[in-house]
């Protein structure tokens, strides 16, 4: 079970009941994408699968026994790749965006592979259900009013209101929480379908910082708009400017190192806020992914630390001086 840690100096800032922080980056490959993974991955071994596959931003792997094929976009962090190298997968770097990866993936199914994909395969959204569940149970047996999380394909989103309804349907809770999707204003498909009423989400581009949620055609849209439509919440974007400062905020609150694609979470927070839309009210933010396997990103957030000499007596004087 991840932590969840509350942040009070963030919730007196922005007036809300309660803030908590899920730091889903605890997981085996930094990532909340490790709760798909561990169900399909079992699924596969049912099935008796031997080569699992998928394409990921790197944030998605498999393991257990199988032979794991991942195909990730050229342009993913160095450390996600090393990472996928080291639990020994089979990686190959796709010239192309996660999109062009994903449709490579879905060809490859014709080999008996079997396919992991986000929401392609039903069975991420099953393994992302249980975010919810130890929510509820971390909050001592209830749901919160609201939840903030960033949106690629909206397989996160819709996994936790999925959880959230088996709760409710369990007589658990009474009410769902209200969903909140945030997502990056350069590759923002879904904020606009659902301010359209539309059921199905596509962008002309992905560009932003935050590469794990740069997506052009999110592959749970549907679901993901349900989602937000049925617990009366809202799709919100973040800039990428806003980003280095959410990143900063999250490591001073609560010391989770939220990489830039979660970090759009807490933008999100801060907007919807700032527009009136949250009340006095008790609110999750997921905090999908740790910055570790992305640490160009968070310096770029913060500015390089400052390089100095060691000569004594020298070094101390001018380090005494500089505070
Ligand atoms: C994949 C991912 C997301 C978005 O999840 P979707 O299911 O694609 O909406 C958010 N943050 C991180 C760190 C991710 O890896």
């Amino acid at each position: 079970m991840d932590p969840l840690y509350r942040a009070e100096r963030t919730a007196r800032q922005l007036g809300l009941r309660a803030v908590y922080v899920k730091d889903d980056g605890r997981n085996p490959t930094a990532s909340f994408k490790d709760r798909a993974s561990a169900v399909v991955v079992l699924k596969a071994l049912a099935e008796g699968a031997s080569v699992v596959t998928t394409a990921s931003s790197g944030n998605a792997t498999a393991v257990l026994g199988l032979l794991a094929v991942i195909l990730v976009p050229h342009t993913a962090p160095p450390a996600q790749i090393a990472q996928l190298l080291i639990y020994s997968a089979r990686v190959y770097l796709v010239e192309g965006t996660c999109d062009k990866a994903f449709d490579l993936a879905v060809v490859a199914e014709a080999f008996g592979w079997y396919c992991r994909h986000t929401a392609y395969n039903p069975f991420t959204r099953k393994g992302k259900k249980t975010a919810a569940y130890e929510l509820w149970d971390q909050l001592g047996g209830r749901a919160p009013d609201r939840a903030f999380m960033a949106v690629g394909d909206g397989n996160i989103l819709s996994g936790i209101w999925k959880g959230f309804r088996d709760l409710a349907a369990l007589g658990w809770i009474d009410r769902l929480p209200v969903r909140m999707g945030v997502q990056a204003e350069g590759a923002a498909a879904l904020a606009p379908a659902w301010a359209r009423g539309d059921t199905d989400a596509r962008s002309e581009r992905a560009q932003t910082i935050a590469d794990s949620i740069a997506v052009r055609r999110p592959r749970d849209a549907r679901f993901a708009l349900r989602a937000v439509r049925e617990t009366g919440g809202a799709f919100l974007t973040a800039q990428d400017e806003e980003i280095p400062q959410a990143m900063q905020t999250f490591g001073r609150e609560v010391w989770v190192f939220a990489v830039p694609s979660a970090a759009a979470a807490f933008a999100g927070l801060k907007k919807a806020v700032r527009e009136g839309m949250v009340g006095e009210e008790e609110v999750v933010m997921i905090a999908t992914g740790n910055s570790l396997k992305d640490a160009p990103s968070a310096i770029r957030a913060t500015g390089e630390a400052p390089r100095i000499s060691a000569a004594i007596p020298e070094a101390p004087k001018r380090l005494h001086a500089a505070w």
